[in-house]
């Protein structure tokens, strides 16, 4: 190993929950740590959007997200490179993970066509031919210079066959070795500033076989950390979550686990108690965006007309610097008034909860009472949800009701 690695990546799980397969951990990055359970915020095009960078560090977020996809569209990899790499280019000086563009290839753009040697799809921003190899994913993703890079895979939708989820798993594997080929052995890329790991993606949709099988595969391949592929794509919650349990005992006890695109506060508990680390998900900025803020008891869509006069705060035990100062009123407001400052305010406090969130259940871990926190988060969130449901189908009878 070279002299230069001052801090090469490394996992050290901690505490373990008595009463369930959760655990605490660190995640030492080049880049700073990183405490486990954690929930990484998605900076999806080089922002958080509607927030800056002092203001995600304010919530405790210490890793966020890049995707790969969008930042090789624009601005481009070598012109990030050319920046310093992605760090210095966003001014985040915490820890990174960068996804491997698959995903969005396969949710995102049109006309894509697999073969053994990668994806041709055309791009959603102006309908250019574009291809993405498991080697030029690789390329990208060590240029931008985040600390976790993660496999190509190849993704199948909620409703492929058992044939075409197989035929998915062995083609990730195969990827998978091309992707360690081009980062380096083990997985672990020995570069001039600083180490960047390869995490594995395991596929297999809602077949327990197929998720056995891809696991056994994964591990001999003895990579710095697994993630769990493939879901939340449209599957319902009992199968997502019977899914998340079978999936996550089959990844090694001592590499963090990362489970990609997960979720809501209920999921992200029973994940935990599932032995998960890891998690990152568009959902507290994509809902702030479209006026939805995140409570304890389910969203709350603060732009309805019910907040016209509603001064508390969104949720008067958040810590957070938006319920400190504002009223669900001027908040709605600014909704109304198609303020920017409406988007910004929601997302910061969306950020907050979620990290709120995993510090409770980092806590709660410590004291060995995580199940007891988890039926709570799970019965106040399903309870609020069906509250604000319940609430919809009366003002629109014959409405949407799920
Ligand atoms: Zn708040």
């Amino acid at each position: 190993m070279s002299d230069t690695l001052a801090r090469p990546f490394d996992f050290a799980p901690g505490h373990r929950e008595a009463g369930s397969r959760a655990r605490l951990g660190t995640l030492h990055t080049p880049h700073g740590d990183v405490a486990t359970p954690v929930f990484m915020p998605v900076g999806t095009a080089g922002s958080v959007k509607a927030v800056t960078f002092e203001q995600v560090e304010a919530t405790g977020a210490r890793i966020i997200l890049g995707n790969t996809y969008h930042l090789h569209l624009r601005p481009g990899h070598e012109l990030v490179a050319g920046r310093g790499g992605l760090h210095r280019f966003l001014g985040w000086s915490g820890a990174m993970l960068t996804d491997s563009a698959g995903f969005q290839v396969f949710s995102l753009t049109d006309l894509v066509k697999v073969d053994e040697d990668g994806v041709s799809f055309r791009s959603h921003l102006d309908g250019e031919r574009l291809r993405f190899t498991p080697e030029l994913s690789m390329e990208v993703q060590l240029g931008l210079g985040a600390d976790i890079v993660m496999a190509f895979d190849q993704c199948v939708p909620a409703d492929a066959g058992p044939a075409e989820v197989a035929r998915a798993v062995d083609r990730t594997q195969r990827w998978l070795a091309r992707c360690v080929a081009a980062v380096g052995r083990g997985g672990r890329h020995r570069a001039d500033d600083y180490e960047r790991v390869l995490f594995g993606i395991m596929q297999g949709g809602t077949l327990p076989a197929e998720r056995r099988r891809h696991a056994t595969m994964l591990v001999d391949l003895d990579l710095p950390g697994y993630a769990i592929g493939g879901l939340s794509v449209g599957e319902p919650k009992e199968v997502l979550h019977e899914m998340i349990d079978l999936a996550a005992p089959l990844l090694p006890d001592d590499r963090p686990r990362y489970l990609m695109g997960v979720g809501y506060p209920d999921d992200i508990v029973t994940a935990v108690l599932a032995g998960v680390d890891m998690f990152d998900c568009v959902l507290p900025t994509r809902m702030a965006r479209t006026g939805s803020v995140l409570t304890w008891d389910g969203r709350m869509v603060v732009k309805n007309r019910e907040y016209q006069r509603d001064d508390r705060p969104i949720d008067a035990t958040c810590p957070c610097p938006v319920c400190a100062r504002h009223s669900r009123a001027y908040i709605r407001h600014l909704f109304q008034a198609r303020e920017l400052l409406g988007p910004m305010l929601a997302t910061q406090h969306n950020l907050w909860f979620y990290q709120e969130l995993m510090r409770g259940i980092r806590a709660a871990i410590a004291e060995d009472q995580l199940p007891d926190l988890a039926r709570d988060v799970r019965r106040r969130w399903s309870e609020g949800e069906r509250r604000r449901l319940d609430g919809v189908a009366r003002r629109e009878p014959g409405g949407r009701k799920r």
